[in-house]
Formats: C-alpha cells, sequence, structure tokens
C-alpha cells in the first residue's frame, strides 16, 4: 500500500503480531470494498480477508469469530468490528469522524471503531474495549490504542445539536471544547476518546494518535466538513497476523 497510508510505529510493528494502517484518499481511491462482504486480500505470503459494514453512527460491535468464506454477507449496521481471526483485516471508513484502532499484545484480537461525536458520546470506544475484555478475555494493561486522522479543534466547530448531548452526556466538557461561546465551540474528538480510553485502565503510554486534521489537509484526506458532501471516506483496518 505503500505511502498512501499512514502507520503508527509506535502504536504496532512487526514484532506486536499486527498490522494496521490510517488510509488517505489516494488508498481509498484504490480499495473500492463492497460494504458487509468480505473481500480476499494479501498476497501469496500471507493471505486474508478485509471486512468493512455499514456504519449507522450507533454503538453495536460485530464480532468475526470465525473463519470468513466468500459466501459472507454483514448486512445490518456495525461502528465496530471485533476478531480473533488471524489475516482477517477489520476495517472502518471515515472522513472527518475518528477511526479508533485497538489490539491485545498477547495476540487474542483486535478492533477497528468508528466513532462520531454521536458514537463517542453514546461510548462505542469504552463499549468496543469492554467487549475486548469480556469476551476474549484481554486485560486493559495489554491493549494498545491508537487514534487515527480526524476533523481536529482546530477546525471542527460544533452548535447546540451537538453541545447538547456533549454537555448533558460527558462529563467535565470544557476540557474538550475550544473557544466555547456558549451556542457554539470548536471540539476536540479525539481528546473524548483518549479520555474514555485512559478511564478504563488503558495507560496512557499505551495510547497513541495521529495529529492530523482532515479538514485542514485537503491533499491527504476526505472531508464532509470542508467538502460540503461525502466525496470518498478513508478506510483504517488492523490485522492479527498469522503466526506461522
Ligand atoms: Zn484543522
Amino acid at each position: 500500500m505503500g505511502a498512501s497510508v499512514i502507520t503508527v510505529p509506535a502504536f504496532a510493528s512487526a514484532r506486536d503480531g499486527v498490522r494496521h494502517f490510517f488510509g488517505t484518499k489516494s488508498h481509498a481511491e484504490r480499495m473500492a470494498l463492497d460494504v458487509g462482504v468480505p473481500v480476499r486480500a494479501g498476497d501469496a505470503r500471507s493471505r486474508g480477508w478485509v471486512l468493512s459494514v455499514k456504519q449507522v453512527h450507533g454503538t453495536a460491535a460485530l464480532v468475526v469469530d470465525r473463519p470468513l468464506t466468500d459466501e459472507d454477507r454483514f448486512e445490518g449496521g456495525w461502528d465496530a468490528l471485533v476478531t480473533d481471526q488471524p489475516g482477517v483485516t477489520v476495517a472502518v471508513r471515515t472522513a472527518d469522524c475518528v477511526p479508533v484502532l485497538v489490539y491485545d499484545r498477547r495476540g487474542r484480537a483486535v478492533a477497528a471503531i468508528h466513532a462520531g461525536w454521536r458514537g463517542a458520546v453514546a461510548g462505542i470506544v469504552p463499549r468496543t474495549i469492554e467487549l475486548l475484555v469480556s469476551r476474549f478475555r484481554a486485560v486493559e494493561t495489554d491493549l494498545r490504542v491508537s487514534i487515527g486522522p480526524s476533523a481536529g479543534p482546530c477546525c471542527y466547530e460544533v452548535d447546540e445539536a451537538v453541545l447538547a448531548p456533549l454537555r448533558s452526556g460527558v462529563p467535565d466538557v470544557q476540557g474538550l471544547l475550544h473557544d466555547d461561546r456558549g451556542t457554539k465551540a470548536r471540539l476536540d474528538l479525539k481528546a473524548l476518546v483518549r479520555r474514555q480510553v485512559t478511564g478504563l485502565g488503558i495507560r496512557p503510554e499505551h495510547v497513541t494518535a495521529v495529529n492530523l486534521c482532515t479538514i485542514c489537509h485537503d491533499d491527504l484526506f476526505y472531508s464532509y466538513r470542508r467538502e460540503g458532501r461525502v466525496n470518498g471516506t478513508m478506510l483504517s483496518g488492523i490485522t492479527l497476523v498469522p503466526r506461522r
């Protein structure tokens, strides 16, 4: 995939048993996936699948805990995908929302999460991490989290429609708002996700972020906010590497 994706070596490298990427515009143009349909991917050395599904700004996670087949169709809406299957890349699509990738250092499972303000306030990130713990016996201190490119506090102005649920649903919201003028402010969505993750007992040094704003970087990213319509979305994903 070359330079068309962003990887975070401090989050995960080859020796951690996972592969990951945060996609850019040019990568998205080459990855025309059907939503809900697993697509074969990889080379002769590492065959596998890529799966993304319809996203609905909710808090439900799709768990893929068996091998995929060409016949599989995932018809429904999920904003997080979790798998313990080596070779299955779970992927989410974002334009200004936050892509969040998670893995268990002991190789039990990986997760890809799509967190817009609505899903973030509703707790999709903590819910998915709790699923890794309850269903796959992951331990918080073994979890690693990376927060991808999204609308940044430099640009992401929100109004009452977002501020009202934020103020009622998120404790100490003031620390997430820049230039708060009462009915308008700029929201730091990445900071909200980071706070939720560390609040679960994941160590701050185990949470990395790509501090790029999708609204600022026209060259790299699609942005619904900047473009005023959906021209495309970036794909971000994570894979448990099959053990040889
Ligand atoms: Zn910006």
